[in-house]
């Protein structure tokens, strides 16, 4: 049976900022391609042949060149190799031993990749995009890549975004690359789309790094490089595999439901206090069932004042005085709704997506 899609409520939002490559369109792996001939060829005329270690498309490519502007991925993985080069000029020959000149060798062996292998986009992005569309949200496209235009229009899906930052108008404006969150911001201010209301889609570290750093409402990470626990590290709130496990709408509501999404713990005091519970004498401050006391969490029950004023007789005498009495074991606290069940444990189900809370009547 198919898992129970991850709902994104689109009143939330107001936009949704999507990478290009590995996100929309399958181009990540052409790229990899790209970087690792541009590398090997590289690597073997300046180290000869007998000390060629070749570039690995996955482990160099995901910590060194994925998601960066071009000259960036160069300088960064020719630094793990211990090569420096100087940085050259943006319209060096694609030959030249310079940064620039090995990024524009890069740009051309991705360009006749493209005209040899097309674009192909991931379906059910596409699908996800519509319905978020569908549903009031405004949508961009942000992308280091230079080619991003060429290849939006090679998809035919240059129409699915309001608004497009890539690498040629970053560079225009001067915008940092990510991991810096410069170029989502400058498209959430294209939407007219405060952070905390918008959506970053990224599956690069880097992407869901700036997302962190630019302090976006939601983080999506689409793991598509056996990497999820390393996007939940670097910031995602949320990961999946494909988008397709992901729709836009409002939760099925049953009679009652109290329903948090992702986890922002700077917010998360302010969480815990609304989902307090007490009556004025004591109170539970409610967390997630792991949280413990820390600089996020403060989950605990509160007494006001322990005593009672009782009657005890003592020695003969009665006396009247304040009591220490017993107050509720809450290690095996049961309650209910007004006129309804009272709850057994077997009866919550809670349900966690990835971080976010939720949780109702089963
Ligand atoms: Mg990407």
């Amino acid at each position: 049976m198919a898992a129970p899609k991850k709902i994104i409520n689109p009143e939330l939002y107001d936009a949704v900022l999507f990478d290009l490559d590995g996100v929309v369109t399958r181009t990540a792996d052409t790229h990899a391609k790209a970087w690792k001939k541009l590398f090997d060829e590289y690597l073997k005329k300046s180290s000869g042949s007998h000390d060629f270690i070749p570039f690995d498309s996955k482990d160099d490519y995901i910590k060194y060149v994925d998601g960066k502007p071009r000259y960036k991925g160069v300088k960064d993985f020719l630094t793990s190799r211990s090569i420096v080069i100087p940085h050259g000029l943006v319209n060096d020959e694609p030959y030249a031993e310079t940064i620039c000149g090995l990024g524009n060798r890069k740009n051309q062996i991705f360009s006749d990749l493209l005209k040899k292998e097309g674009v192909r986009v991931y379906e059910s992005t596409i699908d996800l995009i519509k319905q978020f569309r569908k549903n009031g949200l405004k949508t961009a496209i942000v992308s280091s890549s230079k080619n991003c235009l060429k290849v939006l229009m090679a998809a035919d899906i240059e129409d699915l975004f309001e608004t497009r930052v890539d690498g040629i108008i970053s560079e225009n404006l001067g915008l940092s690359g990510k991991p810096e969150p410069d170029i989502f911001l400058e498209a959430a201010k294209r939407l007219d789309a405060p952070v905390n209301r918008c959506v970053v889609v990224e599956d690069a570290l880097s992407g869901v790094e700036a997302g962190k750093k630019g302090g976006f409402g939601l983080i999506i990470g689409v793991n598509r490089k056996d990497q999820a626990e390393q996007l939940t590290q670097k910031g995602a709130h949320l990961v999946v595999n494909d988008l397709g496990e992901i729709k836009a709408g409002r939760e099925e509501q049953t009679s009652w439901g109290h329903i948090y999404e992702g986890f922002d713990p700077g917010d998360e005091g302010r969480r815990e206090t609304l989902c307090a519970l007490g009556n004025g004498y004591f109170v539970t401050r409610g967390a997630a069932p792991w949280a413990r006391a820390d600089e996020v969490h403060y989950p605990g029950t509160y007494l006001a004042g322990g005593y009672n004023r009782l009657k005890t007789k003592v020695a003969g005498r009665v006396i009247e005085n304040e009591d220490l009495v017993n107050i509720p074991n809450w290690l095996c606290l049961n309650f209910r709704i007004a006129g309804e069940e009272w709850f057994q444990i077997k009866e919550v189900k809670i349900l966690f997506y990835s971080q976010s809370l939720n949780i109702k009547k089963g």
